[in-house]
């Protein structure tokens, strides 16, 4: 079926700079920016500037350019957040949550990394 990209989603007036951002990172395909109701002490979101909806839809069409930019722009955000255990950081949660289910609100992909304390199970335990 496909997935098409919704254009006014917030996240892609971010990108286009009709709405302000807190931002954390950039690259030439991607962008970190802290989320406005944060979860954690760090939680920060990271987008690649294409129009993907989702993971699936960015590791089907993305450019081998866009992915690796992508790949390393999480990397490098959670050295900057000095997180990483091989940095002697506490470690960190990356959740990508997609359509229904997944319980996505705003249909661009993005990585939330979330950190700064211990984060908890990974999810309610219900089957
Ligand atoms: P998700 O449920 O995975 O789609 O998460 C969307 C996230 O975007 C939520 O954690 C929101 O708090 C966050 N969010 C929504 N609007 C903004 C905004 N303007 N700036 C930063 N984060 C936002």
């Amino acid at each position: 079926m496909g997935y098409s990209y919704d254009d006014q989603n917030i996240f892609a007036k971010i990108l286009r700079g009709e709405i302000p951002c807190s931002k954390v990172h950039e690259t030439e395909h991607s962008l970190a920016f802290a989320d406005i109701a944060p979860k954690a002490p760090h939680h920060v979101l990271v987008i690649p500037k294409g129009p993907y909806v989702c993971y699936d839809h960015f590791a089907a069409e993305a450019t081998d350019a866009e992915i690796v930019d992508y790949t390393r722009a999480i990397g490098a955000v959670c050295a900057q957040l000095g997180v990483s255990p091989s940095d002697g950081g506490n470690g960190y949660r990356m959740i990508a949550n997609t359509g229904n289910d997944g319980v996505q609100e705003v249909p661009h992909l993005h990585v939330h990394i979330l950190a700064g304390r211990n984060i908890g199970p990974m999810i309610l335990m219900r089957p």
